[in-house]
């Protein structure tokens, strides 16, 4: 099979399953004398779920640490999703096992360049997906999400009038996605108010329609599943809004959502568009599903670098703690509690 054209991921050493039972054991003891909550990403290594005390997507695990009661949230993820975290839990030390795990897509735009882009657009409202830095969320109006960025531009136009002026990024598949949805593209005037930046996540960066064609090609039966949740889907979803991929059999569905659809269909056979960890918990749910990796490099090297060792250091030596200035917090809640509240 013909290697698709994404960054190959930095994986983590491979544990034998008694350094795994050992260190999960140890892991496990030092959050409760820590009174420490494990929230782990999706896309985390399985052996990582498995010593989580809840396992979500972004949002879900935003909920979560804004209504956990431990004194300590040790975030299993990528560094703007503590960032988030310690936002809506200001009260609560948040640490990450290892700073590095960064993003991407949330790199692909600093908040200097966001000021230079409001300025070069004076009254523009700024739409940011989730995946940015607390700073970035700080200068921005409204978060979205990849299931919820259609909703919220449409909001922003009947709150605002149909003229305005829209920024949109970072992610110009989802930019690109929203001005299809929208109906933009059969209307050139108001498409030149809505600018969309050009970043874009590692994970997808590459793999054309025709790379989807030929796995779905080499399994005629499987239907075809896509998580909206990251960075590492929103190019499958503009290639089926395009008509660029065959629409049949394509479910898009969220976390939860994904999980019912192959508990209904126990046997079934799936090609999944998503970061491959989401296969795991997928797999564990319908262990005799045939589960599918549309893309099987579709890894996050940054979400790969969080392992038990490292969890372990972390809630030993309470390291590294993600904090964000009270200044930028508050602001950047703004544009987080207007997403959440449109859903
Ligand atoms: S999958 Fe892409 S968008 Fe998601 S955390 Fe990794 S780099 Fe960021």
């Amino acid at each position: 099979m013909q290697e698709l054209p994404t960054i190959q991921p930095n994986f983590a050493p491979e544990l034998a399953p008694e350094e795994i039972a050992a260190l999960s054991e140890e892991i496990r003891a030092l959050a409760d004398a820590r009174n420490a909550v494990i929230l782990a990403h999706n896309y985390q290594l399985p052996e990582i779920q498995d010593v989580a005390g809840y396992l979500g997507d972004s949002l879900g695990l935003s909920r979560t640490a804004a209504t956990t009661e431990a004194e300590v949230i040790v975030f299993c993820g990528v560094h703007f999703m503590a960032e988030t975290a310690s936002i809506l839990s200001p009260e609560k030390k948040v640490l990450i096992p290892d700073l590095e795990a960064g993003c991407s897509l949330a790199d692909s735009i600093t908040v200097d360049q966001l000021r230079d882009w409001k300025a070069k657009h004076p009254g523009a409202i700024v739409v940011m997906y989730v995946n940015t830095s607390a700073a970035v969320k700080a200068e921005t109006d409204y978060c979205v999400t990849s299931s919820n960025a259609v909703s919220v531009v449409e909001h922003i136009w009947r709150e605002h009038g149909d003229d305005t002026e829209i920024l949109f990024g970072p992610d110009m598949w989802l930019g690109a996605f929203v001005e299809r949805e929208t109906g933009l593209l059969d209307e050139p005037e108001r498409r030149a108010r809505f600018h969309i930046w050009d970043g874009e996540c590692h994970v997808h960066a590459g793999i054309r329609p025709e790379d989807i064609d030929r796995t779905r090609a080499e399994h005629p039966e499987a239907e075809f599943l896509i998580h909206p949740e990251c960075g590492c889907s929103t190019q499958a979803m503009e290639y089926v809004a395009a008509g660029d991929v065959d629409t049949t059999g394509v479910h898009m569905l969220s976390t939860s959502g994904m999980q019912n659809y192959v508990e209904e269909h126990p046997e079934g056979e799936f090609i999944v568009a998503t970061e491959n960890g989401m296969l795991y918990p997928l797999q564990q749910a319908a262990p005799k599903a045939n589960l599918i990796e549309a893309n099987r490099m579709a890894f996050c090297k940054y979400m790969k670098m969080i392992t038990l060792p490292k969890l372990r250091d972390s809630l030993a030596e309470m390291k590294f703690e993600v904090s964000v200035a009270p200044e930028i917090a508050e602001r950047a809640k703004v544009p987080i509690e207007r997403m959440v509240a449109i859903g």
